[in-house]
């Protein structure tokens, strides 16, 4: 996707400049200049380091693999002397953690990532997913240990992990050696708290933060995963929108009826379930459930300005998916994942085709998600969509209905509501918020994509704590193209140097209060 270049580029280096003078002091030009330097002097050794550890295979079931990983990650933090530790409950891969203490300060900055990586089907691969492989814009494998001279930054190394997150675990670690060989250090306290079983849905991180408060206390979490902007542009995210799932069934005659015998007089659940969705959402996507916004809090002035100096991918995007235009333009689509969505996911009653009848259905299903946005909560969007449905005449039922339960209600349907999770954001005006941008800036030498929320949702929440009050801000490293949860995942040479930058930038660029 290419970037649109213009009015937004200036008012992006504009607002650069801003954040410069606004109040976040980035760490000292001479200090960055030398952390700029210092990844593509120590690239060979750096891409050996990174090799050795996507050598170990790391799905999140695999124990004895991911417990290897887990070792690496300590022995290396070890001789960087960040004192690991372990933290375990049963059952789950450990959560390996580290410190980097400034003795002056109280204050704590931790930094997440995750070092399991998706399950893969070794045979759509183009070399053995854990058999790392560095190839060249050409897709030629480099025999680069054998070889001297620079490498070239386009170059890519194949493996599993190597974007999503082992990019992010072992750039992290690079960062803590390179701020200290170039003689900086940071002026607050570091953790780096690493995952191990983030791709199977963070199943136990709840219990781990619950069990180890202390040694997970924390002023901010940055959380490193995900990828840069597809302009290639260090991206820093302030947030997820939530989501929560809703299957609706909606019920007719306690069987298949024959259409000319009851057409027009049986009710048709199918053609019932249509009226229901199409109440709940209009065509441009804007939701229609009385009440559902009310608790939406609206976007800052701070929030609009980073939105508008985006880059706009739109009018590549509806080309590459063939679509002929967008929902609520003239929004652009960062604009619009900011807002609160409601997605159907798959309708279900009776067949189309070859396999169609002539019968009324006796159910009709359908499937959707809402994405959520701060502070809409679980409880607030369960309430406005029962009482909507509720005053257009809709009985409603958690449970399959009975007999005399179908025969009592004239509008019957059941709900069935998923888990889910809230939305946040962190504001952007946040002094840690502003500390990050500042650092990330100057490591990259030009402005940063500023993302109020990601589109995706994200259990953020977690690490907000009980009072949703500790800021949570991504900063992702890997090139947007990654193929991440696919075959041939690969890092672009130059985004691992480009993150070790910004991670030291950023360790440096914290206030000691
Ligand atoms: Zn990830």
């Amino acid at each position: 996707m290419r970037p649109t270049f213009s009015i937004r580029t200036v008012c992006a280096v504009l607002a650069f400049l801003s954040v410069r003078s606004a109040g976040a002091v980035p760490p000292d030009e001479a200090l960055v200049e030398r952390l700029r330097a210092w990844p593509r002097v120590h690239e060979r050794e750096l891409l050996a380091g990174f090799s050795d550890l996507l050598a170990l295979p790391n799905v999140a079931s695999d124990g004895p693999n991911i417990e290897r990983n887990a070792a690496a990650i300590v022995a290396r933090m070890q001789h960087l002397e960040l004192s690991p530790q372990l933290l375990r409950v049963e059952g789950a891969p450990p959560l390996v953690v580290g410190a980097w203490l400034a003795p002056k300060s109280k204050r704590w900055i931790t930094f997440y990532a995750h070092y399991d990586g998706q399950p893969v089907d070794a045979k759509q691969w183009t070399s053995p997913p854990w058999e790392p492989v560095l190839r060249g814009a050409d897709g030629k494998a480099l025999a680069w240990r054998e070889a001297t001279g620079a490498l070239d930054p386009e170059a890519r190394l194949y493996a599993r992990g190597a974007g999503d997150d082992k990019a992010a675990v072992f750039g992290l670690l690079a960062a803590v050696e390179g701020l200290r060989a170039v003689g900086g250090a940071p002026r607050v306290n570091l953790r780096f708290v690493f995952e191990g079983e983030e791709e199977a849905g963070s199943p136990h991180l709840a219990a781990l933060l619950e069990r180890y408060p202390k040694e997970l206390q924390t002023d901010a979490w940055i959380l490193c995963d995900g990828p840069v902007h597809q302009s290639r542009r260090p991206q820093v995210f302030f947030g997820a929108r939530g989501v929560v799932g809703l299957e609706i069934t909606v019920y007719g005659a306690d069987h298949g009826l024959h259409s000319g015998h009851y057409g027009n007089w049986a009710p048709d659940p199918a053609v019932a379930l249509v009226h229901l969705l199409a109440g709940m959402r209009d065509e441009e996507g804007a939701i229609t459930i009385d009440g559902f916004s009310d608790e939406v809090r609206p976007l800052s002035a701070a929030e609009r300005q980073a939105l508008a100096e985006v880059p706009v991918v739109d009018d590549a995007l509806l080309g590459e998916l063939a679509l002929p235009r967008s929902l609520g333009a003239p929004e652009h689509l960062v604009e619009r994942l900011q807002r609160p969505a409601l997605n159907l996911h798959g309708l279900e009653a009776g067949h189309v085709g070859a396999q169609a009848s002539n019968t009324i259905q006796p159910e009709a299903h359908a499937s959707i998600d809402f994405r959520l946005v701060p502070d809409q909560t679980l409880e607030g969007v369960r309430r406005a969509v029962e009482r909507h449905l509720e005053r257009r005449g809709w009985s409603i039922v958690h449970e399959a209905p009975d007999r005399a339960t179908r025969r009592a209600h004239a509008r019957l349907v059941r709900l069935d509501w998923g888990s889910g999770y809230p939305a946040a954001r962190t504001p952007l005006d946040a002094p840690v918020a502003r500390e990050l941008v500042a650092a990330v800036s100057a490591a990259a030498g030009g402005p940063v994509v500023r993302m109020p929320m990601l589109g995706g949702s994200i259990p953020l929440f977690l690490f907000q704590g009980p009072n949703h009050a500790v800021p949570v801000i991504g900063l992702p490293i890997a090139n947007h193209d990654d193929n991440q949860h696919a075959p041939d995942e690969n890092l672009r040479l130059q985004n691992l140097w480009d993150g070790i930058v910004a991670y030291a930038a950023a360790f440096a660029g914290f206030a000691e209060q």
